[in-house]
């Protein structure tokens, strides 16, 4: 049984110890950008569930990093987080606002937390008032919309990362690390299924706003999961179908669930379903030497369980996002690449963009990545 050597308290504490002492530490994740001294600004966009559940509770444990602002539709929203975060009011802005960040010195990274059809609106007002970006998966709607922020943070000379928090996740990490050392012999199969059942119909199931169905909010996970699976290579053939709509005043302008595959080079096959009208949260890898399954909340932040051929996996649990934003906030800090970059979230727009064109016409399209 193996046990992490990155714990939330371990964390803290080798962040907490002098930086004198940090600065010859090989252990200290982030010895460089401490020793600049100043933790970066945030600025949330965007206060709804996933900014008021995770994203706020994270910027009180981060170390490099807090929140200095947000952006809402909502003043007195904005009011009620200046006085839990403890940032001036000046720094509330409404999405109208938003070049205004331009003058704000305190703010240096811009968090994009809204609707996937509204993140490119907001990245590339972000990266135009000069700020560094982190857009929520998916990244956008389409390819395009990918494109067209990648090029407003290359214009602005800022820094581009995707919320793909699971990249900090020690669970996941031991995936990407068996899929790199091979210890289970290259993952040949995987099979992944996500859902969750949407009695209404939010943002989520409007067209405009979330880009599609659930293979926009939760098969992208399993995208993301079969590639870093496949030691992070980019299926080349996907085929799909979409299931039956048993909810056609819910799903009517998306698809209410989706099966399909990816045929990775070198043969690696992953089969795969995504739903908005059942529950599951699943996935594994197999090898010719052994297998790795996530059995529960595979790609959620706590209660993963995940079994392997040589018994289970039992790592510390840490605060994914606060590391992700820390990580990030290094990476600005010491002027490193991103292992999160905003080419992972076109990436994966791509084989969203083949799969619902494999459903489409119901052939096996190429990915044109
Ligand atoms: P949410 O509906 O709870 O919040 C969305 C926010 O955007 C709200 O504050 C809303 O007021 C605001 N908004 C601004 N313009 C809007 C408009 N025209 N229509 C609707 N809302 C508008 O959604 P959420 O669950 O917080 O998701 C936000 C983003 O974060 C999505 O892109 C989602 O995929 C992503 N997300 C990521 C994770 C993760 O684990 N990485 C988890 C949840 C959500």
């Amino acid at each position: 049984m193996k046990k992490t050597s990155i714990s939330r308290r371990g964390f803290i504490g080798r962040v907490s110890l002098g930086a004198a002492i940090m600065a010859a530490n090989p252990f200290d994740l982030f010895a460089g950008a401490r020793a600049q001294g100043r933790q970066l600004g945030i600025a949330l966009v965007g206060l709804g569930k996933y900014s008021t559940g995770q994203l706020g509770p994270a910027l009180k444990q981060t170390t490099l990093c807090k929140l200095a602002g947000v952006v809402t539709g909502s003043r007195e929203k904005g009011e009620q987080w200046a006085k839990d975060y403890g940032f001036p009011v000046q720094h509330i802005y409404s999405y109208d606002t938003m070049h205004q960040l331009a003058d704000n010195p305190d703010i240096d990274i811009v968090y994009v937390v809204t609707p996937n059809g509204l993140h490119a609106t907001h990245a590339i007002a972000a990266a135009k008032a000069g700020k560094h970006v982190i857009c929520e998966k998916p990244m956008a709607r389409t390819v395009a919309e990918c494109d067209s922020i990648i090029s407003a943070c290359r214009a602005a000379k800022v820094k581009l990362s995707i919320g793909y928090r699971l990249h900090f996740d020690p669970y996941h990490k031991e995936l990407m690390r068996l899929a790199k050392e091979k210890d289970f012999g290259a993952f040949t199969k995987m099979t992944g299924d996500r859902g969750f059942i949407m009695s209404n119909k939010p943002w989520r199931a409007d067209k405009k706003l979330a880009g599609g169905g659930p293979i926009m909010d939760l098969g992208v996970y399993i995208i993301h999961g079969a590639c870093m699976a496949a030691d992070g290579a980019t299926p080349l053939w996907v085929t799909a179908s979409e299931h039956p709509k048993t909810h056609p005043e819910i799903f009517s302008d998306v698809e209410e669930g989706m099966n399909w595959t990816m045929e990775f080079p070198g043969g690696a096959v992953c089969t795969a379903q995504t739903s908005y009208q059942h529950s599951a949260d699943r996935f594994r890898a197999e090898g010719d030497k052994g297998w790795i399954e996530f059995k529960e909340h595979a790609f959620t932040y706590r209660g993963m369980v995940v079994d392997t051929s040589r018994g289970p996996l039992n790592f510390t649990p840490p605060n994914q996002q606060a590391l992700q934003m820390d990580h990030f906030a290094d990476c600005i800090l010491s002027n490193k690449e991103t292992p999160v970059p905003g080419e992972l979230g076109r990436r994966d727009l791509a084989i969203i963009e083949a799969i619902y064109k494999a459903a489409a016409t119901g052939g096996r399209v190429a990915v044109q990545a």
